[in-house]
């Protein structure tokens, strides 16, 4: 059951809406729209909810077929789902508050009864969105901590979730580094994917739009005729095609771990096999493990894991390493480590009739044959892949494809004696996020080669978005 009103046509609109007083909510939607039918049961739902069925009509307009309407009424639809609220009086239209996107039900529950608070006589004058709008590509502990921040500081927010909402540690279960996402009583941390819920409802209540797509690509159109004078405007495509306009842009696209592709792989995903040492080396106290990989990351990780595990295997396919020398001979002399070279996990083995991890199978890389090592973890160290594809040929990146800020490169360059004349440091040196295109910041995994964690992450979502908001304050 639903009370929303399909609205046809302008003719329509005269007729049912024009001519009735009141607040109306709208959901601007196009048939083609993916996220659009993921919120419609959910508006649906709003629109019987007894807090609202007195207060607002709900209605629903076909985007795509109402052109003249939408321009004539000077609603600005940046993305659809596109909500708002207006009130009639005495046949006027008075377009009060743009609600945003795609978002939760009790956000936009939230955003209505807000709006159906505010005097009528005051919501009559336009009151245009002047707010710089900031899109946010990425969901993770940094893309979300940027929008807290960046919504907080009244920005216009818009978070592009990507493939994975809630980014990696979606993937995991419980975390336990994360401060204050911490049980007192059981001693427990919270489920990754719950924790990433609560940080997505925590931006939202402050104002950021999630919007459930995937960027395919950033351009710059330099000469935009906008409302913040002598700026770029950045246009996003997403995966629907569509193409939306920013003031500003903060990449958190992270990186994506590589498992090796073995037969059944997601099922053991932090079941016995795992991709982050610092993360899940905890569980794994007096255990026998084993880490895959020759290079740094490899030898870090198996030191590092000897901290709990009575024995780490080092897994490697080749009997040379890319790890550099230090981290190779640290390894080596580590008693608790045994080199397992020139052979590659091809399977998993299983107990308790394939409910139990157990170890892997192997094949050597030179003979062929085929070993079994008992386990009761696995760990791979073969690599990330930054999530990257859509700023090529736009920005900086390093030979694996993590971006580069500005201040970094200048770090370098000064490092190394080099000059760095014709770049205007101060700039670059007091937004620290920002990459070498003024407007676009920089946070996470997607530039983090070393640390990795969800609170590092988190912090440089924060950073981003304090640099976005004073570089947006100074223009
Ligand atoms: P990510 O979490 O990688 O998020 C990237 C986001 O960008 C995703 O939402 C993705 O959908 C989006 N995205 C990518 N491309 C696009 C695009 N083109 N358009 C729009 N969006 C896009 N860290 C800890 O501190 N503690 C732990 O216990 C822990 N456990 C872990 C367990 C596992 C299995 C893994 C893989 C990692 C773990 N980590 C842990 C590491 C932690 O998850 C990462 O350091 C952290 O998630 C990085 O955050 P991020 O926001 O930079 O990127
Ligand atoms: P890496 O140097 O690319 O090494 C990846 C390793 O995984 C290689 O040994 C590779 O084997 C192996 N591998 C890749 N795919 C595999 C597969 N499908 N099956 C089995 N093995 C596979 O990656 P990294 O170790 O993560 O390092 C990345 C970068 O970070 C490097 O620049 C590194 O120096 C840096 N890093 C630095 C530190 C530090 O300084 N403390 C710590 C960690 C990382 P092959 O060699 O046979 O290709």
């Amino acid at each position: 059951m639903s009370n929303v009103k399909h609205i046809q046509d302008s003719t329509q609109f005269a007729a049912q809406v024009l001519t009735q007083d009141g607040l109306y909510v709208v959901d601007f939607y196009a048939d083609w729209c993916g996220p659009c039918k993921i919120m419609l049961p959910v508006y649906e739902n709003l629109s019987i909810d007894v807090d609202l069925t007195t207060k607002a009509t709900f209605i629903k307009i076909n985007r795509d077929e109402n052109i003249d309407l939408i321009e004539k009424f000077g609603f600005i639809i940046p993305t659809i789902p596109r909500f708002f609220t207006f009130r009639i009086q005495e046949g006027q239209l008075a377009i009060l508050e743009d609600l945003g996107g795609t978002q939760s039900k009790t956000s936009l529950k939230n955003k209505i009864l807000t709006h159906h608070e505010v005097s009528p006589n005051r919501l009559i004058q336009k009151t245009p969105n002047h707010k710089p709008r900031v899109a946010i590509i990425g969901s993770g502990p940094s893309g979300l901590t940027a929008g807290i921040y960046a919504a907080r500081a009244s920005l216009d927010v818009t978070i592009f979730t990507g493939f994975q909402p809630g980014g990696q540690l979606t993937t995991t279960t419980e975390i336990e580094n994360f401060p204050g996402a911490w049980d007192k009583d059981t001693k427990e941390g919270m489920m990754g994917p719950d924790l990433m819920a609560l940080i997505q409802q925590q931006a939202e209540h402050f104002g950021a739009t999630t919007q459930i797509s995937e960027i395919k690509s950033i351009t710059i159109d330099s000469n935009h005729n906008h409302d913040i004078a002598n700026k770029p405007v950045f246009n996003l495509t997403d995966g629907y095609g569509e193409t939306h306009q920013f003031d500003s842009v903060i990449i958190a696209s992270g990186a994506t771990a590589k498992y090796i592709g073995l037969p059944g792989e997601e099922k053991w995903i932090g079941k016995g096999y795992h991709s982050c040492a610092t993360c899940d080396g905890f569980f794994y106290r007096d255990k026998v493990i084993a880490v895959v990989g020759g290079g740094d990351s490899a030898m870090e990780e198996s030191n590092f894991l000897t901290k709990f595990a009575s024995k780490v295997y080092l897994i490697h396919r080749r009997e040379e390493f890319r790890a550099s020398k230090i981290m190779l001979d640290r390894a080596r002399n580590n008693p608790k480590i045994e080199f397992v070279l020139n052979q590659q996990p091809i399977e998993f083995l299983t107990k308790d009739d394939g409910k139990k991890f157990a170890g892997v199978k192997m094949q050597n890389t030179k003979d062929q044959s085929i070993s079994e090592l008992e386990l009761d973890g696995l760990f791979v160290a073969i690599g990330h892949i930054p999530n990257t594809g859509f700023a090529k040929d736009l920005l900086s990146m390093d030979e694996a494809g993590y971006l580069i800020p500005r201040s970094k490169q200048i770090s370098e360059l000064l490092l190394q004696k080099e000059s760095v004349e014709n770049i205007n440091q101060e700039d670059f040196m007091k937004y620290r996020t920002m990459s070498q295109i003024p407007g676009i910041f920089i946070a996470g995994d997607v530039e983090d080669t070393v640390y990795r964690q969800a609170i590092t992450a988190a912090g440089d979502g924060c950073r981003a978005a304090i640099d976005c908001e004073k570089w947006l304050e100074s223009l």
